[in-house]
């Protein structure tokens, strides 16, 4: 087995976000999480969650968090799909390095919804 290598770098537009370097939409801040509007929405609703430890990626958060910044995520996730009203359904996403398709190396959640998401990928 290979080691990933989690090495986090701190000039990423998400950190210099939460550094309050650059401005976003926030739907939602909590102790441990941030969750704005994409900038680029492609459904309805597109919003995305993100730690605010440095973690470049979903393995490196499960892999290294704490438990009470795990916890603090997905509370924050629940709480942003109840408050957009996402009951009847949305998709969650979380590209993963180079060839997941990831441009922003700081953890992220997609959550997309208020319209049918369609198929989970193209088929090849
Ligand atoms: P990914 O390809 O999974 O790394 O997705 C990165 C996402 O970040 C894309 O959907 C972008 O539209 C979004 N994004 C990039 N810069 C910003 C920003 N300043 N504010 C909000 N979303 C952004």
């Amino acid at each position: 087995m290979t080691q990933t290598d989690f090495s986090y770098d701190p000039t990423n537009i998400f950190a210099r976000i939460l550094r309050g370097e650059i401005p976003n939409k926030t739907v939602l801040e909590t102790a441990h999480s941030l969750a704005f509007h994409d900038i680029r929405p492609l459904a309805p609703v597109h919003v995305l969650v993100i730690p605010k430890g440095a973690y470049v990626s979903l393995d490196h958060f499960s892999a290294e968090a704490p438990a009470e910044e795990l916890v603090d995520f997905h509370r924050c996730v629940a709480q942003v799909v109840a408050m957009l009203d996402l009951g009847p359904g949305f998709r969650a996403i979380s590209n993963t390095r180079e060839a997941g398709g990831q441009e922003v190396p700081h953890y992220h959640l997609h959550i997309l919804g208020g319209r049918h998401m369609g198929r989970m990928i193209q088929p090849e």
